[in-house]
């Protein structure tokens, strides 16, 4: 009998609504958790990895040696390599493609890579819009190392991320 004169009075008062309100007011007051996409960003974390990229020398000369051990480390079997020896002697790769839909961004190729040539950026906004536009190439993949050299090269020394 008391319970139900006390849930009477509350219902009669509004009790829920004005504690729903208060509710309201904290988190209209508190700190905001939202964040204006694409003007602000989320900090990534030093370990994240992002799109791959093909790095060169600072001579122009491409890094890759075509020795295949990323292809072989790749748990996905996502790198897709082929080779010739070059008029000098030197192997280098005639094709080298990474299927972004297979790679499960593990940074095992980084990791297994002699001369430092394939990296994972941290750059995570990209998007396709053909299809066939996941099978990174290797052109597309020197460009991306080519644009980005810097960065790649500072991350590379202070292992931070950039963006
Ligand atoms: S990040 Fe991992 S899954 Fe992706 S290409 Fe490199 S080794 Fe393969
Ligand atoms: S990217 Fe590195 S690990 Fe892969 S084939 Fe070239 S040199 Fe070898």
């Amino acid at each position: 009998m008391k319970k139900s004169a006390k849930s009477y009075t509350r219902s009669f008062l509004l009790w829920e609504i004005f504690v729903g309100l208060k509710l309201t007011l904290r988190y209209f007051f508190g700190e905001k958790i939202t964040i204006q996409f694409p003007e602000e960003k989320t900090p990534l974390s030093p370990r994240f990895r992002g799109l791959h990229a093909l790095r060169r020398y600072p001579n122009g000369e491409e890094r890759c040696i075509a020795c295949k051990l990323c292809e072989a480390v790749c748990p996905a079997l996502a790198i897709t390599i082929e080779s010739e020896p070059r008029e000098d002697g030197s192997r280098r790769t005639t094709r080298y493609d990474i299927d972004l839909f297979k790679c499960i961004y593990c940074g095992f190729c980084e990791e297994s890579c002699p001369v430092d040539s394939i990296v994972e950026t941290s750059l995570s906004h990209y998007h396709f819009e053909a299809r066939g536009e996941n099978i990174m190439t290797k052109p597309m993949l020197l460009a991306i190392g080519d644009r980005y050299e810097n960065n790649i090269a500072k991350e590379k020394l202070a292992d931070a991320p950039y963006r």
